[in-house]
């Protein structure tokens, strides 16, 4: 098949997945969200990075990463020089979860349950895209690339599998970075991110 062909083919694929997530109830978080935020990027991308959930923002935009930390994650790839139509950025959770506390929002971390409901999407994003890697951004992208729990800080510049062999970059989530309070704390966190990116990027291969 063309390239061109097979881009086309997988586009379509992505956009009839995104259209079959919208109507998703494998799980209850549908029930209070505003809608399902499916991955986007590049058809043919060659990195997929893999977030916790939709965020306030997200949830309300319909669109993954679109947030403060999505803001600093953008500058940091550009920084890292990786070219944003390789790479496609999706949740492990598709709808956003939280605790109402007045008129805000609270994020609240999906359970064991909900990542594994959700895992279904992640899979069928994967399989679509047949990335060179994924990049699990934190505990819960890793638990659902990688199948288990696994010690994020301990493991993380390593590679490991996903359930469909793709390999797995492990990483912090970029939300992370904009909750350290020191300020020269955050920036050495922030070179650290960008230490992470620069070795992603050399894990592309086309
Ligand atoms: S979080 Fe995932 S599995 Fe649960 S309803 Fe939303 S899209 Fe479906």
């Amino acid at each position: 098949m063309a390239v061109d062909t097979a881009e086309k083919t997988v586009a379509a694929s992505l956009d009839a997945l995104r259209e079959d997530a919208a109507g998703c109830t494998r799980c209850d978080l549908y029930r209070n969200a505003t809608q399902t935020v499916f991955g986007e990027g590049g058809s043919n991308a060659r990195v997929v990075f893999v977030g916790e959930q939709p965020g306030d923002k997200e949830d309300i935009e319909g669109r993954p990463f679109v947030g403060p930390a999505g803001r600093l994650f953008d500058a940091i790839l550009e920084e890292a020089g990786i070219d944003r139509k390789k790479t496609y950025v999706t949740n492990a959770v598709k709808h956003f979860k939280f605790e109402p506390r007045g008129k805000r929002r609270i994020h609240s971390k999906p359970n064991a349950g909900e990542i594994r409901a959700c895992r279904w999407w992640l899979d069928q994003e994967l399989t679509q895209i047949q990335p060179d890697v994924a990049v699990a951004l934190g505990a819960t992208a890793a638990r659902a690339l990688i199948g288990k729990a696994v010690p994020v800080m301990k493991l993380r510049g390593t590679v490991a599998e996903s359930l469909e062999g793709v390999p797995v970059f492990i990483t912090v989530h970029p939300s992370s970075l904009l909750r350290i309070p020191d300020e020269m704390d955050r920036h050495r966190a922030r070179e650290l991110f960008a230490a992470d990116m620069r070795r992603v990027k050399k894990m592309m291969r086309g």
